[in-house]
């Protein structure tokens, strides 16, 4: 399939840079990723998995390994944060299996970043360079350039910009400025279970949901320890990446939460704070031999638990493109966005809608209340019906083979 013996060039190894590495190796391609930190390592949250993402490990070959770092929650439970009520329990058990092919998982981030770099090492056609920033590319036609921080220029097929929120591969292709400051803020921690209280330890996605305010908890490591995140609406950051945040001011905006809420958050001392940050949905991010996906591409609120599910279904797609194209990259990527920008343009959208009926206050709150209430499990499945299903995640990994006759 290979027409151009040059490696692609991949600019980030985050959880969809590493996942695109992996991906390309599975379909035979020569790949190089360029992380810019020191060492190739996530942070130390949790992160949601929704039954989509099993579709990306299956044809990957890691849903064992993942498997085996993950939590399987029983429910996806929300409760109103001011007066402690259960609003809706989704199961998310056999039946929910039975329905979706997949389970829900919790995964910590470091975990599952583990799995995909472990299996990247595995492969002789990955190559993983860490403390090398890209600053700088050229297309030249039948190749790309890649300038580093080190000065060093490499050359590759293409390049692929897996370098998040504030993409410099995003920023030459698309050049649309900045990404959009929500005025919300997460604060995240994760803690030793038996840290947590005895009322809250359960094996549970739990959303306690309140005016401008809302609390996630939920186990990982097969229940070893708790994940935490506290979001608050907040227009005293700008912007910013990773600093800890203020104890105080979590407190202040919580205040008025019931005391499961206050209990929780009073469990911890030191959080991480994240300003959140999304873009306007766009359909063309694809230009000549260079493309961007994950965050770089389409930067969600986290609303819907779904920013890193997308890069990994953004990765299978765009190598079963390159595989379908025979190795043509300039088609391969206008293939893969045509492929997912309706997706994912849906999911930036609907997280901000999730966001605003989270954070409901008044009448709003009372009619997110009645509805959920009202709301039965099945009903449920069938809204969630178009984000989990992901058939497409299977069928653009075996385009290419399918193309080739040999499915
Ligand atoms: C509070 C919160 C909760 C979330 N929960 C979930 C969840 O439950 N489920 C879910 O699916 N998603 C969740 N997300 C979203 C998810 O974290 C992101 O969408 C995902 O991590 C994006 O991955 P990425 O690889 O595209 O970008 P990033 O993770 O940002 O990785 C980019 C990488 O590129 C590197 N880099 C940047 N610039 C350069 C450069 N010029 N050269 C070389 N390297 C560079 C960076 O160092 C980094 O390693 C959450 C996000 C937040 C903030």
């Amino acid at each position: 399939m290979e027409k151009n013996h040059l490696p692609i060039l991949i600019a980030g190894g985050g959880i969809g840079g590493i996942c695109a590495a992996l991906a390309l190796a599975r379909k035979g391609r020569r790949v190089q990723v360029f992380e810019q930190a020191a060492e190739f390592k996530e942070i130390g949250a949790g992160i949601q998995l929704g039954p989509n993402a099993f579709h990306v490990f299956r044809a990957l070959g890691i849903t064992e390994a993942v498997t085996q770092a993950a939590a399987f929650p029983e429910a996806l439970i929300v409760m109103d944060s001011l007066s402690g009520d259960e609003l809706t329990r989704i199961p998310v058990g056999p039946e929910f299996r039975a329905r979706f092919g997949y389970p829900y998982g919790l995964i910590h981030r470091a975990d599952l970043h583990a799995v995909l770099l472990e299996a990247c090492r595995k492969s002789p056609l990955v190559t993983l360079s860490p403390s090398q920033q890209v600053r700088h590319f050229d297309d030249l036609g039948d190749r790309v350039t890649v300038t580093l921080s080190s000065a060093e220029v490499v050359e590759g097929a293409a390049l692929i910009g897996a370098d998040g929120l504030w993409s410099t591969v995003r920023a030459a292709v698309v050049g649309d400025g900045k990404p959009r400051v929500s005025g919300h803020i997460a604060y995240r921690a994760v803690m030793g279970a038996n840290e947590a209280p005895p009322a809250n330890r359960r094996n549970a996605m739990i959303i306690w949901a309140g005016p401008k305010t809302h609390l996630v908890h939920y186990p990982l490591r097969r229940g070893e320890l708790f994940n935490l995140v506290a979001v608050f609406h907040s227009n005293r950051y700008e912007e910013g990446w990773d600093t800890y945040g203020d104890v105080d001011e979590l407190h202040q905006r919580f205040a008025g939460t019931c005391t499961e809420v206050q209990g929780m958050l009073r469990k911890i001392d030191a959080w991480r704070m994240w300003v959140l940050c999304d873009r306007e949905p766009i359909k063309d991010w694809s230009k000549g031999r260079a493309t961007v996906l994950g965050d770089a591409a389409h930067p969600m609120l986290q609303y819907l638990a779904q920013g890193a599910c997308m890069a990994m279904e953004d990765a299978v797609c765009l190598a079963g493109c390159l595989e379908a194209a025979d190795g043509e990259c300039e088609k391969a990527f206008l293939d893969y966005q045509q492929a997912r920008y309706l997706r994912t343009a849906r999911v930036q959208l609907t997280a901000r809608l999730y966001g605003e009926v989270l954070h409901a206050s008044g009448a709003t709150r009372d009619l997110r209340n009645a509805y959920l209430r009202a709301r039965t499990p099945e009903r449920a499945y069938e809204d969630m019906a178009w984000l989990y299903d992901a058939q497409n995640v299977g069928d653009s990994w075996n385009a290419g083979a399918a193309a080739a006759g040999r499915m």
